[in-house]
């Protein structure tokens, strides 16, 4: 990613400057996050160009925001805390993120690791997404529309898979396509109880570990 190509309108200013990134990043480390490649890679994406232009002066308060048909775009925190907990897994090469939404926490993945391919069941977010992945010339992002539930398994196994919308419990043709030594990690529960999870490979059978207390949109069945 290297932001002086964009034009100045794109790299941002006053509310969504390069300033605003700097201090949510301060942000984001005092509160925990000690992942320096994560932190570095959200200072530099410009979460203002994920959502809405009228919404765009809040785009770096550490807070979700909607993104059109009932959907919104990760908090910053929660997105700093998935990635930094996929990265200490091992060293992700290929990731699968379900739900793109905005296309935020998608990006974020592609300044990290080798390729990521997203699975949006929206057609009308997903067209958005990818318009902001070409405008920011981020080239490792493979995308579909597609019930994400059922993973993408041509391209199977995944070093790691991350969900962005929480389901009841987790899918088993998502743990399928987990490489033998990667890690899953999304929320998971009702509106109102969910519960951030890790989960890997044990010697007999899954390990799950919680992380945090989270807030996602819910995993729906179906294509919209
Ligand atoms: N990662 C996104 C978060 C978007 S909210 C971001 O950074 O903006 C979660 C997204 O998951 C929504 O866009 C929703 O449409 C999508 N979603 C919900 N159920 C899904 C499913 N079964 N398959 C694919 N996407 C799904």
């Amino acid at each position: 990613m290297n932001l002086s190509r964009l034009d100045p309108a794109a790299r941002g200013h006053g509310m969504t400057s390069q300033r605003a990134r700097d201090r949510l990043v301060e942000r984001l480390a005092g509160e925990g996050i000690g992942d320096r490649r994560v932190l570095e890679v959200m200072r530099q994406m410009p979460r203002h160009l994920f959502i809405d232009e009228a919404l765009a002066s809040r785009a770096y308060e550490d807070t979700a925001l909607p993104i059109g048909r009932g959907q919104t775009i990760s908090q910053p925190y929660v997105v700093a805390r998935m990635t930094e907990a996929l990265l200490a897994h091992g060293e992700p090469r290929r990731v699968l993120e379900i739900g793109t939404g905005s296309g935020y926490q998608c990006a974020v993945l592609a300044g990290l690791v080798e390729t990521v391919y997203t699975v949006e069941r929206i057609e009308e977010l997903l067209r958005a997404a990818r318009r902001r992945f070409r405008k920011l010339g981020l080239a490792n992002i493979r995308s579909r529309h597609d019930d994400g539930r059922l993973g993408w398994p041509d391209e199977a196994p995944f070093d790691a898979i991350l969900l962005t919308a929480a389901g009841a419990a987790l899918e088993p043709a998502l743990l399928d396509q987990l490489a033998p030594e990667g890690c899953l990690v999304a929320p998971v529960g009702p509106p109102g109880s969910q519960t951030l999870i890790r989960v890997s490979a044990g010697a007999d059978g899954w390990i799950s570990e919680p992380l945090a207390a989270v807030s996602f949109v819910p995993l729906l069945g179906g294509t919209g």
